[in-house]
């Protein structure tokens, strides 16, 4: 796409709970970020979507903000959806949004660093540095029945996993181009990629991973391994340290990602992307909270995380070191805030407000010049 170089446009979703809150600071600091450095630019347009839009018009998301989000550079999302907000059917209300977005704008990889992070009390006992990466397959595998159908007859029910030569080529693909870019897993710098399946049990899966041996004998000087998905669980707690770029098929994904966000900390620490060949969405890997929404409450940290990588992935699409540099610079601004542990919410031990806790992020950005 016609991005011109260091001149983004995005559109913001904040949507519904703490989304606002949260969008609030990191517009803020992606403010703060560009207007420090000369050659980049991005200018946000908020839309209004989400349950809240819903419930107050019966409509989710306009076709006007489907276009908008189509034609930016990329999406940044606050959190979209409330616990009671149901079509008829049962369906939450959020999939007109999120999986609109992930299947329309083909974002079929979707990417949740796992990191520890200073200053936040570590859930392992014992545990090592964590820093790696889970790539979900996004828009097939077992959740495709969700979009494909369900076979439900009056005694049993049927779902249908789809596994595509194509989907699995071009996650892993992902998979594999993250690893080359990264610096390698924390044991000794050595990039390895995991293809998490259940190749034992079911032929799809079986698939998958010989669909993700083709492209990495692509990749010779990137280490492989397969490991099943119910070792992978235990080897995420007991050595987590061993990983470096995770992928696998969408509901596996879903489960280990949630898992390893648990292992460093937990919900308001997580961000995540998801990224297509055209497009990308980023957004926390938490949800609304409506227990603490409006109230100035809501830890900022994965959604200030999830800008940073969204001008990481627009730094690297368009080859500007700018942009990467602004990424890093988000990046460390945050992690400055939490090992000083001064202004952090509540969630961390602290006595912050997620304003406060933005402000506090934004003159980190600054001290660092
Ligand atoms: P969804 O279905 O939208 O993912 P969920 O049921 O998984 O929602 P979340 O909204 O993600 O629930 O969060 C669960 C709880 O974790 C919240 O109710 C809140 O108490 C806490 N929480 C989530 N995100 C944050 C945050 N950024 N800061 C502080 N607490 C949070
Ligand atoms: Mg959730």
């Amino acid at each position: 796409k016609g991005a011109e170089l260091g001149n983004y446009k995005v559109v913001a979703l904040p949507g519904d709970g703490i989304g606002s809150e949260i969008t609030d600071v990191a517009l803020r600091v992606l403010d703060r970020v560009t207007g420090t450095m000369p050659g980049l630019s991005v200018s946000v347009n908020s839309h209004d979507a989400g349950a809240q839009r819903w419930q107050r018009t019966g409509t989710a998301m306009p076709e006007e903000t489907f276009d908008a989000c189509a034609a930016a550079d990329a999406i940044l999302m606050g959190a979209i959806g409330l616990p009671d907000a149901r079509h008829a059917d049962g369906r939450e209300v959020n999939g007109d949004v999120i999986f609109r977005l992930r299947f329309a704008l083909d974002l079929f990889a979707g990417i949740r660093p796992v990191r520890s992070l200073p200053g936040v009390a570590a859930t392992l006992a014992g545990a090592k540095p964590i820093d790696y990466v889970v790539v979900r397959e996004n828009v097939e595998g077992l959740y495709a029945s969700r979009t494909g159908g369900t076979n439900v007859r009056s005694e049993v029910a049927t779902d249908t996993i789809v596994i595509t030569a194509n989907g699995t080529r071009k996650v892993s693909e992902i998979a594999f181009g993250l690893a080359a870019n990264r610096k390698g897993r924390p044991l000794d710098g050595r990039s390895l990629v995991t293809c998490v399946d259940k190749a034992n049990v079911l032929s799809s899966y079986a698939f998958f991973r010989s669909v993700f041996d083709e492209v990495a004998d692509g990749y010779r000087d990137i280490e492989r391994e397969h490991v099943y998905v119910d070792a992978m669980t235990a080897f995420q707690v007991q050595r987590p340290d061993h990983f470096d770029v995770v992928v696998a098929e969408n509901m596996f994904g879903d489960i280990i990602s949630d898992l390893a966000a648990a292992t460093v900390g937990g919900l308001g620490l997580a961000p995540s992307a998801d990224i297509g060949h055209e497009h990308g969405m980023f957004q926390p890997a938490h949800g609304s909270a409506p227990d603490i929404a409006g109230k100035d409450l809501a830890n900022p940290t994965a959604m200030v995380l999830s800008t940073a990588m969204m001008l990481d992935w627009l730094g690297n699409r368009h080859e500007d070191r700018t942009a990467i540099d602004a990424a890093a610079r988000i990046d460390a601004a945050v992690l400055r805030v939490l090992a000083e542990g001064q202004a952090v919410t509540a969630d961390l031990g602290g006595s912050a407000s997620c304003s406060a806790m933005g402000d506090a992020i934004v003159a980190a950005l600054d001290e660092e010049g």
